[in-house]
């Protein structure tokens, strides 16, 4: 069974083994990777160019709702004030609308944050932490903090993950992650899987579920097993669908001891009002998810039909992004992308010739569709000099997060 660790050396194990527990109380010293800072390390020059198409981070090229815009704008004068009871009210709008308690449900400033406490808070170097390869990298960042063994298990030959390869690869586990659909491919596990997952599970691990992009797909939530009381966080995001990556919302969804063991480590602050604010008016909104599904459903399929026609090879996704077969060494494809203002997603060393691409408007897919065409008959040169400078590839970008490249 392939199953890839992550390398530590002997002697950075006995020191992070001795750190843990320092290390993780002083949680404010490292920074919480997140998609943007994996997603422009691939490929972007800062500022972006004029009329660049961005499908590089995962974000949602409609922006936030017209109602939430308008709430953003409407609470903005009362900025001053912390407005806690506004995150309440949140809360309760979101817990009703689910059927779920509302102390099962905690606030956040985006999912990275309590993605990253939980990581933090349920493994330990006697604790591993369990996730898919290709997978979305934020939780082994944070491993690597709280002294973790990372285990990255292949997905299945239909590219969901493999729970009975990941139970097997970590009787030691702590935090078994799965996201689902999954970031890059897109593709989902089954809710019987997940379950299969939380019933032979060793007793004293989590499951943390991101449900990011979940309302893209025809797929069950995990929040039912939530309600049940089991031995998992699920986490939702405003980001994607909701098109609010930059106003910064999202929640984590487990039950209270869990929360509270989690927040241990994320401490306790107030949210930004206009994002809390503005997901209220997004929740409020029926229209909004079946639409915006719809919208990204319509072009990822155009697009894929286009793909299909000229004999590409790309995997087969449910959500806002899917990994495309480039036959090609992705970094370069990325270079002679972005050299004809396309800015794409980046590569997972595994699928050395995947790249990810980012569901966007019609209009940019189109744009796309000609810049890959012409990379892909060589009749686009690629660049000679790199797209950043030297010293900012210091960093590691995944979509959203920018952080050293030393903790890579
Ligand atoms: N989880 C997954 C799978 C993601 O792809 C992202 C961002 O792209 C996040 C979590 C974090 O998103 P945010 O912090 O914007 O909520």
């Amino acid at each position: 069974m392939p199953v890839e660790k992550t390398p530590a050396s002997r002697s950075r194990r006995s020191f992070l083994q001795l750190s843990a527990a320092a290390a993780a109380a002083t949680t404010v010293g490292f920074r919480i990777v997140t998609e943007p800072m994996l997603a422009h390390a691939a490929s972007a020059p800062y500022p972006y160019p004029k009329d660049a198409v961005l499908i590089n981070a995962n974000e949602n090229p409609l922006g936030p709702c017209g109602v939430a815009c308008d709430a953003v704008n409407g609470v903005a004068s009362q900025g001053g004030r912390y407005s806690d009871w506004m995150t309440g009210d949140l809360i309760k709008v979101f817990a009703s609308a689910e059927g779920i308690k509302p102390e099962y449900v905690r606030a956040f400033a985006g999912s990275s944050g309590p993605l990253h406490y939980s990581v933090l808070a349920f493994t330990s170097p006697a604790k591993s932490y369990v996730t898919a390869e290709p997978g979305y990298e934020a939780g082994a960042h944070a491993a690597k903090i709280s002294g973790a063994r990372v285990v990255k298990v292949p997905l299945t030959s239909t590219y969901a993950h493999d729970v009975k390869a990941m139970l097997a690869a970590a009787p030691d586990a702590g935090v078994f992650y799965i996201c689902t659909p999954n970031n890059p491919t897109g593709t989902l596990t089954s809710h019987s899987d997940i379950e299969f997952l939380l019933a032979n599970k060793p007793k004293d691990s989590i499951l943390l579920v991101d449900e990011a992009y979940i309302h893209f797909a025809d797929a069950t939530s995990a929040l039912d097993l939530v309600k049940a009381d089991k031995d998992l966080i699920v986490l939702r995001t405003f980001s994607k669908i909701y098109g609010m990556a930059g106003l910064r919302c999202g929640f984590a969804i487990g039950r209270p001891d869990l929360l509270e063991k989690m927040g241990a480590f994320s401490g306790w602050s107030a949210m930004p009002i206009t994002a809390v604010a503005a997901a209220a008016a997004s929740l409020k909104d029926p229209r909004l998810v079946p639409d915006r599904k719809h919208i990204n459903t319509t072009v990822r399929e155009a697009t894929f039909e286009w793909l299909a026609k000229n004999n590409y090879s790309f995997v087969p996704s449910q959500s806002n992004c899917f990994m495309l077969d480039a036959k090609r060494p992705a970094k370069e494809v990325i270079a002679a992308m972005a050299a004809q203002n396309v800015f794409i997603g980046r590569q997972w060393p595994v699928w050395p010739t995947h790249v990810r691409i980012t569901v966007g408007t019609q209009p940019e897919m189109e744009r796309f569709q000609e810049a890959f065409q012409r990379v892909m008959t060589r009749t686009a040169v690629s660049p000679l000099r790199p797209l950043r400078p030297r010293s900012e590839s210091a960093t590691i970008h995944l979509d959203g997060l920018v952080i050293p490249a030393t903790r890579a």
